[in-house]
C-alpha cells in the first residue's frame, strides 16, 4: 500500500513525503484507516515500528477541522516519560507543518508558566506525562471536557511505572463520547483489563517487534567479574568502530558513576537519568543527536523509546532485569535496515537474566572473551540458592548485621563496590526499622487498618482467576524514580479491578 491510498489529506501527505516516507509501515497501514473512521484502537506495537505516526498522522487529519477553545484541549496524549512526550511533539511538528494546529507539551521539570500560557490560548493537541497533567488539572488550568481523541501510549510501561491510578483518574475527567487509542508493546492481563474498561468496541491491530532488529543487529555477550566490567567496556569501546552508542545501566546512580569514569578515561560521554534537571536532559539528548557527544550512559526509563538515527552500538553495562528491556534497549540500534551491534557485559550472578533474554529473543547470545580479562562463568542457580540459605542463617544469627552476603570464596575483592555507596548505605533491614519507629503515622490513619485487609482480599480474589502477574517487576513511580520500587498499584485499588464481570448467583433459601 502507498501512503496516498490510506485516506490522509494532501497537507499531511505532503509532510510525510517531505519526511522521506513513501510507504506506511505495517502498524500504520493497519491503524490509520480505523483511526480516521473514528474507531477506538487497541494497538500492540513497540517503538521502532512507526507506531507514533500511526496515531499522530490520522489525529492531525481529524483535528485539522475545528478550533480549540481556551483551556479546553481537543485531544490528549499520555506518555510515560518526558523524552517520549517530546518525541511525540516533534512528530506533530513534522507532520502537521502544513496545517495550523496548536500543541502544548506538559512535562515535569519545565516551568508551569509557559505551559499554562499555551493552555490559556487553546490547544488542539495536548501531550503530557500523567503526573504533570494531574498537577495542572488540580490547579484549575485545564478543562478536559472537550477532549475528542485520547491516546494512552506505551501502556505497559505506564503500568511498570505505577501510573495506572493517575490514568484512571484522568479518564474519569474525560467526556464519555470520545475516541480512545491505546498502544502497548506487550499485552499483559492488566493492560487487557484497562483496554476493556477504557475502550469501546476497539479494533485490535498488532505487529510483531521489528524484524530488522533480529536481522541487522549483531549480538554478543561477555561474562566478567563485576570489578572487570568497566575495563571490559573500555576495551570494547576501543576496539569496536563506535560511531555513537547508548550504554545502559540498571540504576541511575550507576549511570552517574560510569559517566564520570568514562570521562576520566578520555571518552566523549554524556549521561541521561531521571535525577537530572529536565533542561540538562534535553540539552544532553540534543548534543547526542547532533553527534557532539558520542556515548550516552543512560537508564532504561530515561532512554525509553529514544529515536536516534543510525545508532551504531548498544552496550548493556548491566544485564537488564527484565528480558523485555533487552529488546527495548537493543531496538535502539539496527533501525531502518542499518547495521547495529549490541554487547552485554554480564556478571556471574546474571545467568538467569541472560537465560530469560535468550528465551524471549529465541536465540543464544554468542559468548565472546575480551583480551586481558578472564572470562567468568555463570554461577549455577543451586550455588546461589545454597549461598542465599547460608546468608539467611547468618542473618538469623547476627541481628546486628546489615544483611549482606559474605563474599563467595575465592572471589577477588570488589573495588567496584566502593562505587555504590548509596546501595551499601541502604540495607533493607534499615528500612524496616524506620517503619517500626513511626507509630504515630499508623495512629493517625486507623481506618486504613480496618479497610485494608478487606480490600486486599477483594483484590486477591480478583487476581486469583487472572493469569500470573509479572509480580517480580520493579514498578516505578515516575521517570524521576528509576530506583523507586512500587509494587502493583500501591495503596490505590483501581476501580476496574474491583468491578465484577458477572454477579455470583446465590441459591435461594
Ligand atoms: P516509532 O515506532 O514511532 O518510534 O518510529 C520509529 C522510526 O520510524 C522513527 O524514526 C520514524 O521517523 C520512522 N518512521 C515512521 N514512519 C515511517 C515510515 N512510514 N517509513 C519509514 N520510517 C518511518
Amino acid at each position: 500500500m502507498n501512503f496516498s491510498e490510506i485516506g490522509l489529506g494532501p497537507e499531511v501527505l505532503r509532510a510525510v513525503e517531505d519526511a522521506g516516507y513513501t510507504q506506511p509501515t505495517p502498524i500504520q497501514e493497519q491503524a490509520i484507516p480505523w483511526v480516521l473512521q473514528g474507531r477506538d484502537v487497541l494497538g500492540c506495537a513497540q517503538t521502532g515500528t512507526g507506531k507514533t505516526a500511526s496515531f499522530t498522522l490520522p489525529m492531525i487529519e481529524i483535528l485539522a477541522n475545528g478550533r480549540a477553545r481556551a483551556r479546553m484541549p481537543r485531544s490528549l496524549i499520555l506518555e510515560p516519560t518526558r523524552e517520549l512526550a517530546a518525541q511525540v511533539a516533534e512528530n506533530f511538528e513534522t507532520y502537521g507543518k502544513h496545517l495550523k494546529l496548536t500543541m502544548a507539551l506538559l512535562i515535569g521539570g519545565e516551568s508551569f508558566g509557559d505551559q499554562i500560557k499555551k493552555l490559556d490560548r487553546g490547544v488542539d493537541v495536548l501531550i503530557a506525562t500523567p503526573g504533570r497533567m494531574i498537577d495542572l488539572f488540580e490547579r484549575g488550568n485545564i478543562l478536559l471536557s472537550d477532549i475528542k481523541i485520547f491516546v494512552i501510549d506505551e501502556a505497559d510501561r505506564m503500568l511498570d511505572m505505577g501510573f495506572i491510578p493517575d490514568i484512571e483518574r484522568i479518564v474519569g475527567l474525560l467526556p464519555k463520547m470520545r475516541q480512545t487509542l491505546l498502544f502497548s508493546a506487550t499485552m499483559p492481563p492488566e493492560i487487557k483489563r484497562l483496554a476493556d474498561t477504557f475502550l469501546m468496541n476497539p479494533r485490535e491491530v498488532s505487529v510483531s517487534p521489528p524484524a530488522s532488529m533480529a536481522e541487522t543487529v549483531t549480538h554478543a555477550l561477555t561474562v566478567v567479574q563485576p570489578e572487570d566490567k568497566r575495563k571490559a567496556l573500555r576495551h570494547l569501546l576501543g576496539t569496536e568502530d563506535v560511531k555513537n552508542a547508548l550504554i545502559f545501566c540498571n540504576r541511575k546512580r550507576d549511570v552517574a558513576i560510569l559517566h564520570k569514569s568514562l570521562e576520566k578515561h578520555g571518552f566523549n560521554a554524556g549521561a541521561l537519568h531521571g535525577d537530572m534537571p529536565q533542561s540538562k536532559r534535553t540539552e544532553t539528548l540534543d548534543q547526542f543527536k547532533k553527534g557532539e557527544i558520542t556515548l550516552l550512559v543512560c537508564s532504561d526509563v530515561a532512554a525509553r523509546g529514544i529515536d536516534i538515527a543510525g545508532l551504531s552500538h548498544v552496550f548493556n553495562f548491566d544485564t537488564p532485569l527484565h528480558a523485555e528491556d533487552y529488546v527495548h534497549r537493543i531496538g535502539r540500534t539496527g533501525r531502518a535496515g542499518k547495521l547495529g551491534r549490541a554487547f552485554t557485559i554480564a556478571n556471574p550472578e546474571e545467568g538467569k537474566q541472560v537465560a530469560a533474554i535468550s528465551k524471549l529473543i529465541k536465540r543464544e547470545i554468542p559468548l565472546i572473551s575480551i583480551d586481558g580479562i578472564e572470562l567468568a562463568e555463570f554461577e549455577e542457580l543451586s550455588d546461589r540458592r545454597r549461598r542465599r540459605s547460608r546468608k539467611d542463617g547468618d542473618e538469623a544469627k547476627t541481628a546486628s548485621s546489615n544483611g549482606r552476603q559474605p563474599r563467595a570464596e575465592g572471589r577477588a575483592p570488589r573495588p567496584e563496590r566502593e562505587a555504590r555507596p548509596e546501595r551499601e548505605a541502604r540495607p533493607e533491614r534499615e528500612v524496616r526499622v524506620e517503619r517500626e519507629v513511626r507509630p504515630e503515622r499508623e495512629a493517625v490513619r486507623p481506618e486504613r487498618e480496618v479497610v485494608r485487609p478487606e480490600r486486599e482480599q477483594r483484590v486477591e480474589a480478583l487476581r486469583s482467576d487472572a493469569p500470573p502477574r509479572r509480580d517480580d517487576r520493579r514498578r516505578r513511580r515516575d521517570d524521576d524514580d528509576d530506583d523507586e520500587v512500587v509494587i502493583g498499584f500501591g495503596d490505590h485499588i483501581p476501580a476496574f479491578l474491583l468491578r465484577r464481570a458477572r454477579p455470583v448467583a446465590t441459591p435461594e433459601a
